[in-house]
């Protein structure tokens, strides 16, 4: 740190995230990516179309990416947003309606809601879980200030219902209410129903998880017209081009080949409610998840030892150090092969723990 940096800065708790291994020697089970490659079709249009374009700027409208977005969802283009990664297009909410009273979030959830908050000089106000890691509602009702929420929330993996979200949004109709559902084509219930009823809702989606696409860095918002609008003056005021011309293609494509997104998606549930069903018979305490991983505590060990236990053996988990969730790993659903080596990764520890 220089001696530069402006004092709000200087007491930032940057976000940390899973580690990134390059060398590919773990079995990669860490950040939640898809196991999957993204569609032939990404593949294919990347390797024909573009590069000979990569001269010109991209669309800094996202034209026909919002309108392939749109016609999936049956919203009309002005109710879409895109960004890079929805980590952008939540800092820009962040940016648009933290005020002085701050902005609320669970305080078990995903880790970037606080460091955004401190970023833009906000209150963080976290708000406690029940003791069942699930969220309480009630107490985000008339809370009279922004709110962020993943649903399903991380690294919990639970739903919350969405009857539950619209009591949110009724008491709150003064203040924006960003539902995060990074992870909702896994499970739980949408709050897409909810948009033409509730102009305070914020839908922020990526195609990191479901679509395969991590690595190419797209995310969206769907909302009213005019919360689209806000966002828009938000990143035409930071960088309009922020979204490059390969990773607009591939989110055209990803997006249309629902039957290959499909496909994936099943495939990952079902791995999901096998490993989950073997974790608890091998003595684990493992959540119900609606997401693509599993928040499991093992038998006779910590969660510290049990996920530096399987790094030593090649099997890469996420350990939070936070005293709410330690005794816990989060576990990414991957591949059948995937799943299989963490079976037998995990019996080995086991073993070695009892014997
Ligand atoms: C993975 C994740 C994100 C970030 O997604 P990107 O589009 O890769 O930036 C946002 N919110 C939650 C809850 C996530 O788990």
């Amino acid at each position: 740190m220089s001696r530069f940096l402006i004092d709000r800065l200087q007491s930032l708790e940057p976000y940390v995230p899973g580690e990134q291994p390059q060398d590919m020697r773990y079995v990669k089970l860490n950040t939640n990516e898809s196991p999957f490659p993204p569609s032939p079709r990404v593949v294919d249009a990347l390797t024909r179309q573009i590069i000979s374009r990569l001269n010109l700027y991209p669309d800094p409208l996202a034209q026909t990416l919002r309108e392939t977005i749109a016609a999936e969802y049956g919203l009309a283009p002005q109710n879409v947003f895109t960004g890079n990664g929805s980590d952008e297009v939540l800092a820009f909410a962040f940016m648009a309606y933290g005020s002085e009273r701050g902005f609320a979030f669970p305080e078990i959830g995903y880790g970037f809601y606080p460091v955004y908050a401190r970023l833009y000089g906000l209150k963080p106000a976290a708000v406690p879980l029940n003791k069942d890691f699930s969220i309480p509602a009630e107490k985000f009702c008339n809370l009279g200030k922004p709110i962020a929420i993943a649903n399903p929330n991380a690294p919990t993996s639970l739903a919350m219902k969405r009857n539950d979200i619209e009591r949110i949004l009724r008491t709150n109709a003064g203040s924006v209410v960003l539902i995060d559902e990074a992870y909702i084509d896994y499970g739980g219930e949408s709050c897409l129903p909810l948009l033409s009823r509730y102009p305070n809702l914020l839908i922020v989606r990526t195609y990191s998880k479901s679509r395969s696409l991590a690595g190419g860095r797209l995310g969206y918002a769907l909302a009213s017209a005019e919360i689209i609008d806000d966002l828009n003056r938000v990143k035409n005021s930071f960088n309009p081009y922020s979204i490059n011309s390969l990773t607009m293609l591939a989110g055209i494509e990803a997006m249309r080949d629902r039957a290959y997104f499909t496909e994936c998606v099943n495939s990952t549930i079902v791995q999901r409610e096998k490993t989950k069903a073997d974790l608890r018979g091998l003595g684990f305490s493992v959540l119900d998840s609606a997401s693509n991983f599993l928040f499991a505590a093992p038998p006779y060990m910590s969660g510290e030892a049990y996920y530096k236990g399987l790094k030593q053996k090649g099997v890469l988990v996420r350990w939070f150090g936070d005293p709410k969730l330690k005794d816990y790993v989060r576990i990414t659903v991957g591949n059948e092969t995937q799943m299989r080596v963490l079976l037998d990764k995990t019996k080995e520890l086991l073993e070695e723990v009892t014997a």
